[in-house]
């Protein structure tokens, strides 16, 4: 199949259209209006297969994960989707392979409204480049830097399945039945924390995506916003599949340092605390209060059954 049939097969004009774009794939570029009022969050993902996926990963959990991981970027600071650009390197043009990959991404395109405007299709080995666009109202963005101190850190879902999943494909964790269903599925399917992220808007002061453990992804938003941290161990939102893990440290191990969850990280003054709570109940919407922010800059102190814990691991880091 030739590059040009390759596009036209299963990428043009397929999926979800949406009104703001002019001009959608076809042309050198893509031709998109930004409402006034609204700023463009933008930002890009590379999945390498063996880095970020395992070799023989199913292409649809492949295509939802490219998505999910840059879908989370867009709510970790607050901005509602629009449009994503695809650039795609291929070791062979694998049409039941792309057909079930376009389908995964089709799919999550028509779940959030996103259009599918532009990429690049190249040979070599397999690797999934999405950027994606989002619009997020002037001055409302969230970023890592707002944390103030006596903030509450919270956390949406539930922290480490994702790692458990991994270690359970890699048979480096045991579990059986839907609860190791369940952590595989966290782990090849996240769920990226959309409307979560819009909601936080004029209620977090700083908020971040969980992608390489929370500890890791915590640091960043204590570096920028030059604040300590307490967290409460005993009040991490462990899933039922990480709970019936017999190893209660590996447990603990999973939530504070694994990464790919894609939760949602933020911190909430004590006047919004009320806010968070009624639009959570509102929306139907899940999220944990862990710990609280300090002044005492870069400090991280965790506390289990009260007494200080004392923690090695570190998140992920590719260098
Ligand atoms: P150019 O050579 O001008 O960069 P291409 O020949 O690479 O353009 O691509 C032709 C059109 O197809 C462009 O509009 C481009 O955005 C789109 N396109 C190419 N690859 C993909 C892809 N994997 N997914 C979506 N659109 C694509
Ligand atoms: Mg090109």
């Amino acid at each position: 199949m030739k590059e040009f049939t390759l596009i036209d097969t299963f990428f043009k004009e397929k999926g979800y259209q949406r009104k703001d774009v002019m001009l959608g794939i076809g042309d050198d570029c893509a031709l998109t209006q930004v409402p006034q009022g609204q700023w463009l969050a933008t930002t890009t993902d590379t999945l390498v297969e063996g880095v970020h996926f395992l070799p023989d990963s199913p292409a649809r959990a492949v295509a939802h994960k490219a998505m999910a991981v840059n879908l989370s970027d867009l709510a970790a600071m607050g901005a509602d989707p629009c449009w994503i650009n695809l650039s795609l390197s291929l070791p062979n043009a694998d049409e039941a392979w792309l057909g079930e990959f376009s389908a995964g991404l089709r799919e999550l395109c028509e779940y959030y409204s996103v259009q599918l405007i532009g990429g690049d299709t190249v040979r070599g080995p397999l690797s999934i480049t999405i950027t994606a666009q989002g619009f997020v109202p002037e001055n409302q963005a969230l970023t890592r830097k707002g944390a103030r101190p006596g903030d509450f850190v919270f956390v949406t879902g539930t922290l480490g399945d994702a790692g458990l999943g991994l270690d359970l494909l890699l048979g480096k964790a045991n579990l059986s039945g839907k609860d190791r269903q369940f952590a595989i599925d966290r782990h090849r399917f996240p769920t990226p924390r959309v409307s979560t992220g819009a909601m936080l808007r004029r209620i977090a002061h700083a908020c971040i995506d969980i992608s390489d453990g929370l500890l890791a992804d915590l640091g960043h938003i204590l570096k920028q916003s030059h604040c300590g941290a307490t967290l409460d161990l005993d009040k991490l939102p462990l899933s039922a599949a990480m709970q019936s893990l017999n190893d209660r440290e590996k447990a603990l191990e999973y939530a504070l340092s694994a990464g790919d969850d894609y939760e949602l990280l933020f911190t909430v003054s004590e006047e919004q605390k009320g806010n968070l709570d009624t639009v959570l109940a509102n929306y139907n919407l899940k999220a944990t209060c862990i710990g609280q922010l300090n002044g005492q800059a870069g400090k991280l102190d965790l506390r289990l059954h009260g007494e200080a814990y004392s923690f090695q691991g570190q998140g992920y880091q590719h260098f």
